[in-house]
């Protein structure tokens, strides 16, 4: 019989990778916590009607890469290909969004229809931050500095660079749009067959083609930077003294327009060298109209979202994972001999009684060749128990460093504590 697979680009997260996963999530954790946001938990269904409506039509997302299924009764339902949509629609059916302010992160699975390859899957992980009721540059270089934060915890300060740009209002947007259209007709020969397309649906999407001849077309077009209105010009410009003054490094990319209908104003994406064509490991920006659009009263917000396998590739393509972070227990314990593999596992019952947050393996299996057996779990630590005569327990602690302890069993659990620091 032919055995069931996986489906294609949906990844199995092995024991051998989940510590890093953790690893990264607890530090992202620290980081979002840091900055006073609190942890919002939404379906990973919705209906189909949320994304149309946010991400916009004529968008990658909508037009080709949802997971959509009709339910039992017929209801269009779909996999969340993203997080803000879904953030905004429960904040505005709790009523959390209207005149208040609010700080939200999730984190979570998404599912986009895309072709698999190294850091684009179709189920993938983002964590994702959003910010509401609050229109000023303040919160927009507050989430910069969170994400700033955070590739300075994880090491990965020098890997990463910002770029940024201003979308403006939507007046002014659509003004330029005018402007772009105008020029690109004029040039509509030059352009891929994308970028002719996109030309009539989304014509700013043009800008972020990649091709060579549309690249050209495009040195010489209208830039956005030049139709900004004075609110967004002015906001730009702080956001921008902001982080200098915090120190963060950008570059202003007056091409960068970000693939989704619903932003305005501020966007920004971090990128990397390091992983190929798959760069941008972090994207957000302003969306002051979403919420609106949504059904609710206009409210300010502006959010990013980042991708965690791209993430966890960085660390490991750069080596940053701690070999801390890999261990998944401090102390393998054994029997020496037969007969005493209960007492085992009430020593261990007790070890971890006795020292908080004291991660016990007890092996439970065939006793021969203990001694090698117990080295190549690649414990920290290992205790081999036998009995004496009298009847009590004895063991040997062995620790990395080779040292060989002989222990009575009281002695052991204050040693262990002194060892992993608890
Ligand atoms: P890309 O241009 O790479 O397709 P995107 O603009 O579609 O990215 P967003 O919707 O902004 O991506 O999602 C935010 C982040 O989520 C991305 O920067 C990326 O790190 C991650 N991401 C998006 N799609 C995928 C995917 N299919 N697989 C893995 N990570 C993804
Ligand atoms: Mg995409």
């Amino acid at each position: 019989m032919t055995k069931i697979k996986a489906i294609r680009g949906m990844n199995d997260i092995l024991p051998d990778q989940t510590p890093v996963w953790q690893y990264l999530e607890a530090t992202i954790k620290r980081v979002v916590s840091a900055y006073g946001y609190s942890e919002i938990r939404m379906p990973i269904v919705e209906q189909t009607d949320l994304f149309k409506r946010s991400i916009g039509e004529v968008t990658d997302i909508v037009e080709k890469e949802m997971y959509t299924f009709d339910d039992r009764n017929g209801e269009s339902l779909t996999l969340r290909p993203e997080g803000t949509a879904c953030c905004v629609r429960a904040g505005e059916e709790h009523g959390l969004l209207y005149n208040q302010t609010q700080r939200f992160w999730y984190q979570g699975p998404m599912f986009r229809y895309e072709k698999p390859q190294k850091g684009r899957y179709r189920q993938f992980h983002q964590v994702g931050v959003e910010a509401f009721g609050m229109a000023g540059p303040d919160v927009d270089a507050e989430l910069i500095l969170l994400t700033a934060a955070l590739w300075r915890e994880l090491g990965m300060s020098d890997a990463v660079t910002l770029q940024l740009n201003s979308l403006g209002s939507n007046q002014a947007r659509a003004e330029y749009r005018d402007a772009l259209v105008a020029y690109l007709k004029e040039h509509f020969d030059q352009l891929d067959e994308d970028s002719q397309r996109r030309l009539e649906s989304n014509p700013l999407r043009v800008l972020d083609s990649k091709n060579e001849a549309t690249r050209v077309v495009l040195e010489k077009a209208p830039i956005l930077t030049d139709y900004l209105d004075e609110e967004s010009a002015n906001d730009f410009r702080q956001l921008c003294e902001m982080l200098d003054a915090a120190g963060v490094h950008y570059e202003v990319n007056p091409y960068l327009v970000r693939g989704l209908d619903y932003y305005c104003k501020t966007v920004f994406e971090w990128v990397t060298e390091e992983l190929g064509a798959q760069g941008t490991v972090c994207a957000g920006g302003r969306y002051d109209g979403l919420v609106q659009q949504l059904g609710g009263k206009p409210t300010t917000a502006v959010g990013f979202a980042m991708g965690i396998e791209r993430l966890i590739l960085l660390l490991e393509t750069l080596g940053l994972v701690p070999e801390s972070a890999r261990q998944t227990f401090d102390l393998y314990l054994a029997a020496e001999h037969k007969g005493i593999q209960s007492d085992v596992v009430l020593l261990a019952e007790q070890l971890r009684a006795a020292v908080p947050g004291l991660r016990v393996r007890v092996h439970c299996a065939g006793l021969k060749n203990i001694a090698t057996k117990a080295r190549q779990t690649g414990a920290q630590a290992i205790v081999l128990v036998k009995k004496t005569e009298d009847g009590g327990l004895k063991g040997s602690l062995w620790c990395h460093d080779e040292t060989e302890y002989d222990l009575q069993p009281e002695p052991l659990a204050e040693r262990l504590r002194m060892l992993f620091d608890n």
